[in-house]
C-alpha cells in the first residue's frame, strides 16, 4: 500500500525533541523525507537532514531552506513546532524576555514559513501546521507571555490560511494540552515536589495523564497528509478534553 506521505520533502522545526522529534519520526514513517530544523541538531534521531537553523535569525533559517532545497529537492510541508516557554503573570517578564519569546513563537513561525513559500508554492501537495498550546484557548494561571505567543499562533494559522487557500496551500495547527515532553520534564524537576506536580498536571486533563507527543505527532501527519485536502484554517485540539469537556468531579 502507498504510504501517505509517500515522496513528499517535510520540514519540522524544533524537531530533535519532544512533540517536534516524535513529529519528524512519524512523518517519516508515513514515507515522507523529513528535515529537522533545531538549535541542537546532532540530538535529532529521527530525519532526513538534520540542520542547525535558530528560528530567530533570519539569515540562519533562509540558509537552512536553501539547504533543504539543494539537498532534498523541494518543500511540501512545513510543521512550525519549534517554541519556548515563559512563566509568571504580567509583571513577570521584562521587555526582553516579552521580545525573546515572541521572537522565537510567533516572528519564527513567520521566517520560517515566508522563506519556505517560493517552494510550497510549487508543490502539489503544500501545507503548513503550526504547534499551539492549550494555553491560547483556556486561561491557565502564570502563563501570560507565553499564553499572548501561542494565542498569536492561532490567529496567524486562520490568516496564513485565508492568504494561500487559492496558492493551494492548507494551513492548520494543532492545540496540545500538557505533554510528556523533555520540556515538561525540566519543569517538574524544578518543583518542590515532582511527582506531586505531576499528578496535580495529568488531573488537570479530563482523560487524567498527560498527552503522549505521539498523539501529537499523529494530529500533525493526519492535518498535513492529502488525506485532509479539505481541511484548512483549523485548530485540532490533542488535549485529553481540556479545553472543551466539564466533567462532574468524581465520587
Ligand atoms: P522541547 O523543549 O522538548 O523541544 C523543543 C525543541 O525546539 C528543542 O529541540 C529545541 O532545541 C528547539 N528550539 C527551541 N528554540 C529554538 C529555536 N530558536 N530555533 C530552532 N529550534 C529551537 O519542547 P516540546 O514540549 O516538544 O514543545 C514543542 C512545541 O510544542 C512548542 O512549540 C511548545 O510550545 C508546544 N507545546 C508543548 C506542550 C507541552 O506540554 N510540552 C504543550 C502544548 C504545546
Amino acid at each position: 500500500m502507498t504510504q501517505p506521505l509517500q515522496g513528499l520533502i517535510a520540514i519540522v522545526t524544533g524537531g530533535a525533541s519532544g512533540i517536534g522529534a516524535a513529529i519528524a519520526r512519524r512523518l517519516r514513517e508515513d514515507g515522507a523525507r523529513v528535515a529537522v530544523f533545531d538549535l541542537d541538531p546532532e540530538a535529532a534521531t529521527d530525519a532526513d537532514l538534520a540542520v542547525r537553523v535558530d528560528v530567530a535569525e533570519d539569515a540562519s533559517v533562509v540558509a537552512g531552506i536553501e539547504h533543504v532545497v539543494a539537498e532534498l529537492g523541494g518543500i511540501d510541508i512545513l510543521v512550525n513546532n519549534a517554541g519556548i516557554g515563559a512563566q509568571g503573570d504580567v509583571t513577570a517578564n521584562d521587555d526582553d524576555e516579552w521580545h525573546r519569546v515572541w521572537d522565537v513563537n510567533v516572528v519564527g513561525i513567520a521566517r520560517v514559513t515566508r522563506a519556505a513559500l517560493p517552494h510550497l508554492r510549487a508543490s502539489s501537495a503544500a501545507a503548513i501546521c503550526n504547534t499551539s498550546s492549550i494555553v491560547a484557548t483556556a486561561g491557565l494561571p502564570q502563563r501570560v507571555l507565553y499564553s499572548a505567543s501561542k494565542g498569536a499562533v492561532l490567529s496567524m494559522t486562520l490568516a496564513m490560511a485565508a492568504d494561500h487557500l487559492r496558492e493551494g496551500i492548507r494551513v492548520n495547527a494543532v492545540n496540545p494540552g500538557t505533554a510528556d515532553t523533555p520540556w515538561v520534564s525540566r519543569l517538574l524537576s524544578a518543583a518542590d515536589d515532582p511527582a506531586a506536580e505531576r499528578a496535580a498536571l495529568a488531573a488537570r486533563q479530563p482523560h487524567g495523564r498527560l498527552v503522549s507527543p505521539d498523539e501529537v505527532a499523529d494530529a500533525v501527519a493526519y492535518l498535513v497528509s492529502p488525506r485532509a485536502g479539505s481541511t484548512t484554517g483549523i485548530t485540532l485540539a490533542v488535549d485529553g478534553g481540556m479545553q472543551g469537556l466539564r466533567l462532574r468531579p468524581q465520587g
